[in-house]
């Protein structure tokens, strides 16, 4: 009898890490698949770029230094339209194993993505990377939580605004730390309380969205619990939000730095 009730409990137990598991890709797509309109149109941009430089360089009046300079700029575009499809298709089905990784580069590729929908919504990005801060982590799921911050923070500046992102090393706590701060609408203490419960939102729909589904940050929370590090909010209504997320950096990184 017992045996059976241990055996029905493990299953349950697998079921439950199988969903959890699932739910988590369906909010990853869902995060990709807000930021696609904005990845579309920069495509756009570099398709027409592309165009109008090799237009230049097959003009008859084009000297043999012009034409290098367009292959240039189509080189540099089209590495620029790579480096996006890397980012989507790593989003969609990269690799789920911890590694070590720089989170000034996970941070320059989630913008990557993410940019192009900031800048359709006035929103400008201050960006303070200052070279490598290495912690052990799986990077689709950093990139999720990001995008999910910087989402969350766009929607929080209907009129535009502006987001300061920072990657740090703490040192002395052996942390590395990355800081979204928004100048949005914050939320009042009782908002506060409630961030992190699954279903809470204060989003509803209009023109330009569905609505929230209160999923982001609860999930959020779960990839940063099982990467044993802490997310930090500090808000105040009508001032602003700031989201800190303190991972444990890499511990040989750390040693040699110290
Ligand atoms: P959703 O975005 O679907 O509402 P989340 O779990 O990501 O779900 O966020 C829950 C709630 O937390 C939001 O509805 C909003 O009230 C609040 N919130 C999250 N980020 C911010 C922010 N940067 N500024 C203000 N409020 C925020």
């Amino acid at each position: 009898m017992r045996v059976a009730s241990e055996s029905l409990e493990s299953s349950a137990q697998e079921e439950i890490s199988w969903l959890k598991d699932q739910l988590l890709k369906a909010q990853r797509l869902s995060t990709v698949g807000t930021v696609a309109s904005g990845v579309a149109h920069e495509f756009n941009n570099i398709l027409t770029s592309i165009l109008n430089h090799a237009k230049m360089a097959q003009k008859p009046t084009a000297t043999p230094e012009s034409k290098d300079q367009s292959l240039e700029k189509i080189v540099a575009a089209s590495q620029r339209a790579a480096a996006i499809v890397h980012g989507m298709l790593g989003m969609a089905r990269g690799s789920m194993r911890r590694e070590n990784t720089d989170l000034c580069k996970l941070v320059e590729e989630v913008l990557l993505l993410g940019g192009k929908d900031l800048s359709k919504y006035r929103v400008t990005v201050e960006k303070v990377l200052p070279g490598p801060v290495m912690a052990e982590v799986i990077a689709i799921q950093i990139e999720q939580v990001l995008l999910n911050l910087l989402i969350n923070a766009r929607q929080a500046m209907k009129n535009g605004g502006k987001i300061r992102i920072e990657v740090r090393e703490n040192q002395a706590m052996g942390l590395a730390e990355i800081s979204v701060t928004d100048s949005g609408c914050g939320m009042t203490p009782e908002e506060l309380g409630h961030i992190f419960d699954p279903f809470f939102t204060t989003k509803t729909p209009d023109a330009d969205n569905l609505g929230g589904t209160g999923l982001g940050l609860s999930i959020c929370r779960e990839i940063i619990d099982q990467h044993h590090g802490r997310i930090r909010v500090q808000s105040a209504k009508g001032q602003g939000s700031i989201f800190t997320l303190k991972l444990p950096a890499h511990q040989q990184t750390l040693r040699q730095a110290a």
